[in-house]
């Protein structure tokens, strides 16, 4: 029953997201640093996947994994931007957030997609309400002027 819900083939993309699943993160019960989720299995968090809505994008602005990766590129690989990826660790791909970051990781119902710079501005510091859709709306144009820029100079 182990593979109940699996798709047929992994895409690289789809692969790389399954690594979230192992993520590390600290158990506030025993305080220790554990790999992956606690109260979730890797099936569920499968079927989650499934039904997240990764393929929309940013749950607050909207950029695409796509737009992350070319931003990223643009940094890494053509160099047009400053690097600023933090040796590569960031902006890679959307991210897994955490709505009510009070919640555990392991609600799912809490759990959703966001760009880095939705994710790293909104930190634990503003609630979804005060962040959306003021703060999302302002970081989303200018996401979608540098990804244009990015395109225009690969032209
Ligand atoms: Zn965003």
């Amino acid at each position: 029953m182990a593979e109940r819900g699996r798709p047929k083939k992994w895409n690289e993309e789809q692969k790389e997201i399954l690594e979230l699943y192992k993520r590390e993160h600290l158990d506030k019960k025993t305080n220790k640093i554990v790999e992956g989720f606690i109260n979730v299995s890797r099936e569920e968090f499968i079927e989650w996947f499934k039904k997240s809505g990764f393929e929309k994008g940013c749950c607050y602005c909207g950029t695409t994994n796509e737009t992350s990766l070319k931003i990223y590129n643009s940094q890494t690989i053509s160099k047009i931007r400053h690097d600023a990826t933090r040796g590569e660790k960031r902006m890679r791909r959307l991210e897994l957030e955490r709505r009510d970051p009070n919640k555990p990781y392991d609600d799912l119902e809490n759990l959703a997609w966001a760009c880095h710079w939705c994710n790293n501005a909104k930190s634990n510091f503003f609630t979804e309400l005060e962040f959306h859709p003021t703060i999302s709306y302002a970081i989303k144009k200018v996401i979608d002027e540098i990804s244009k820029e990015i395109d225009d100079l690969n032209k």
